[in-house]
């Protein structure tokens, strides 16, 4: 039997970082695959973690380059003829004084956290192993985001029917209203973030039902979650939360055990599933 193997993305720093070390020291029984866009900045903290005593592996990956995910399956195919665990951790936010108008921000911010995690999925999940765990990385900003939403696309993102497709389309008129300037009259909340949130949470529940359907009896488990408010690059200093605290209810999504029915398909905040 091959050796298992997780990969965590956007792990050169903050939660993804953490998510790899944590998973290093609770013993992951494989190869962690610490991936990062930057191949230096990866290469220094896959060392950071070897001089703590474990075992990261680096590979690059640039998560809006289809061509970069390829090459990490290729890799994952070679090497470990399958994946086990794949946590979707990178991500981006403009700061609230950014000056870049809103209809760039809204493109800039759905292409990494929506298209992004969308292509890396798209490259990975063939490869997931009967077992395997996903954990795709959104915020609580994502549910008080869909509060925000007008009730025709509240009940859209909540329809138990919506296809990836038809969540793509969704995602492709934020940006297009967002540009136009007419989200808000359009039943858009004011923030590329949080509906980049909104695309990560519901993806990660049709991601669910496509693989109850298509792997049912695989055993193989996809959430999305909320790391809480965590100290890194993005967040700032005054957030509440370490970067391990932070790493704590992905990795518990991460390592479900082996025959777990649940958590699937759900929004996990603090360990707990939250009402979407
Ligand atoms: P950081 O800004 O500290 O880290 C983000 C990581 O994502 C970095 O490694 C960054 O790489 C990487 N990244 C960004 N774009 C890409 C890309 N195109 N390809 C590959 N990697 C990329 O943020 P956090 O650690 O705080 O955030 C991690 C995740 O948690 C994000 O998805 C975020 O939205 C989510 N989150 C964070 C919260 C918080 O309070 N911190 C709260 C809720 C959710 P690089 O260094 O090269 O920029």
């Amino acid at each position: 039997m091959s050796k298992k193997v997780a990969v965590v993305t956007g792990a050169n720093k903050g939660i993804g970082f953490a998510i790899v070390k944590g998973l290093c020291e609770a013993g992951f029984a494989g190869d962690v695959i610490l991936t990062a866009r930057n191949e230096q900045l990866g290469r220094e903290a896959a060392e950071k973690v070897r001089s703590a005593g474990h075992h990261a592996v680096f590979h690059k990956l640039d998560i809006t380059n289809q061509s970069s995910a390829l090459e990490l399956q290729k890799f994952l195919k070679e090497n470990y003829g399958g994946l086990d665990v794949l946590i979707n951790n990178a991500g981006i936010a403009y700061k609230s004084n950014a000056t870049e108008p809103f209809g760039e921000q809204a493109e800039v911010t759905i292409h990494t956290n929506f298209w992004g995690t969308l292509w890396v999925c798209h490259a990975l999940f063939p490869l997931l192993k009967p077992n395997a765990r996903v954990v795709n990385m959104s915020s609580f900003v994502s549910k008080w985001s869909l509060a925000k939403c007008s009730p025709e696309l509240q009940a859209k993102f909540r329809d138990p029917a919506l296809s990836e497709e038809g969540l793509c389309s969704l995602m492709d008129e934020f940006v297009a209203a967002a540009q136009r300037g007419d989200h808000e009259s359009k039943g858009w909340p004011n923030t590329a973030y949080g509906t980049s949130k909104i695309g990560v949470t519901v993806l990660s529940m049709i991601q669910a039902r496509a693989l109850t359907k298509a792997r049912a009896g695989d055993g193989i488990l996809v959430n999305a979650c909320c790391p809480g408010w965590v100290r890194t690059d993005m967040a700032g200093p005054n957030a509440t939360k370490s970067p391990e605290e932070g790493a704590e209810t992905p990795m518990y999504l991460a390592l479900l055990p082996e025959g777990a029915k649940e958590p699937h398909g759900c929004f996990v905040s603090e360990k707990t599933v939250e009402e979407w």
